[in-house]
């Protein structure tokens, strides 16, 4: 049987950040027991109609995962060895936030089986942290990896956040210098985005925070990620993500290559055996869909195949490695070059896109223009 991704959405959290639009309650952690015990319920029942699969990768998100005890973790680990197979060399995933983590917490969490931990740090500017909402400082983001290597954590990214109100070009250089210096395995740095609907979006648009760097900024940003990040031994392997030989992130690999994926919790997402679904977002409303033991959830409607292929190059793009053609043309029965001939043809003369034996990739040009490719793909 062929093996699945795991994701697990915890949506707990100690307060919403002002640019959050994730699936995420605050002051609700009474509920942890009784939501979990929903999950567990959820977790047999798509065992039992999809089967007893493999498990390659698996990913608490959230939310906040890091606001479960060690016993919560546990117990959360043992449900799912006892629905699925997870492989000995899975790679198990929990984000986690600096202002929430405990030693013993840690410690738990690494003996129920989590081995790799991924920091929300965002910064280490105190002022730029508190004017997006979180609740933690830098010193205790320094103090989490500090914890986290105790605690026997070899496999650690740091999430950063650039393009944040007021911030320079210099404020991120020594973001990401200190990032470095606490030598993590892995960095994502996301730029940041202004979601509709977010009280961020709202002080955007009143003028009461700082001005977004500009466009020229965020090139120049993104210059010196590219070349601190190299110079201290990162690979990037996708447009936001950077690895040192052997830890890119093999659970969004899984996600930019399309493969299969089982998602449980509230909001969560689902690509398995041909079916596309998702759970609600409310989690009182999820509560109930799962004590009705059915594996009915929404589905995203019908994707063809013309949908399904644009969305494997969308993705894969994303990955310097770019697009599997021989996995495409086994799965759609066209390769790339058949489906977007003239474009795909264009992109390689102009020196945008190259082929290096199985892959169809973006040259460091194309992906700067990745949205004009794909624009003219559709
Ligand atoms: S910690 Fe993460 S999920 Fe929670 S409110 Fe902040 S950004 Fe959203």
């Amino acid at each position: 049987m062929e093996s699945i991704s795991l994701y697990i959405h915890i949506p707990f959290c100690v307060k919403k950040c002002a640019y959050c639009d994730f699936t995420s309650y605050p002051g609700q952690l009474a509920q942890r027991d009784r939501y979990l015990e929903a999950v567990c319920r959820e977790m047999r029942t798509q065992a039992a109609f999809f089967g007893r699969r493999p498990v390659k990768t698996m990913f608490l998100g959230g939310g906040t995962p890091t606001l479960l005890s060690g016993e919560q973790v546990r117990a959360l680990m043992e449900a799912v060895r006892a629905c699925f197979d997870l492989e000995p060399d899975a790679e198990i995933t929990m984000e986690g936030n600096p202002g929430t983590l405990t030693a013993e917490n840690l410690r738990a969490y690494r003996a129920a089986g989590v081995n790799r931990l991924s920091l929300g740090v965002q910064s280490f500017d105190d002022a730029l942290l508190a004017g997006i909402g979180r609740i933690h400082t830098a010193a205790q983001a320094q103090e989490a990896v500090r914890m986290a290597r105790d605690a026997g954590f070899g496999n650690l990214n740091l999430d950063l956040m650039l393009g944040l109100p007021g911030q320079s070009v210099q404020q991120w250089t020594q973001t990401l210098e200190q990032a470095i210096a606490l030598s993590p395995e892995h960095l994502s740095c996301y730029a940041l985005i202004v979601e509709e609907g977010t009280p961020l979006c709202g002080q955007v648009e009143r003028g009461e925070c700082a001005p977004l760097p500009d466009e020229d900024a965020l090139c120049r940003m993104d210059e010196v990620t590219e070349r601190l990040t190299r110079e201290a031994g990162f690979a990037r392997y996708e447009v936001s993500n950077y690895a040192r030989p052997g830890f890119a992130c093999r659970h969004n690999i899984v996600y930019w290559s399309c493969g299969p994926y089982l998602g449980l919790g509230c909001a969560a997402h689902s690509d398995l055996a041909g079916r596309r679904f998702y759970n609600p977002a409310n989690w009182e409303a999820y509560l109930q869909t799962t004590q009705s033991g059915s594996t009915q959830r929404e589905t995203e409607g019908e994707n063809t195949p013309q949908d399904r292929m644009f969305e494997r190059m969308m993705m894969g793009l994303r990955m310097t490695r770019g697009v599997d053609c021989a996995r495409f043309a086994r799965d759609f029965g066209r390769t790339p070059q058949e489906v977007w001939p003239r474009v795909i043809e264009r992109c390689q003369r102009d020196g945008l896109m190259e082929r290096e034996g199985e892959f169809l990739r973006l040259t460091p040009r194309g992906m700067q223009v990745m949205n004009s490719v794909l624009v003219e793909m559709l």
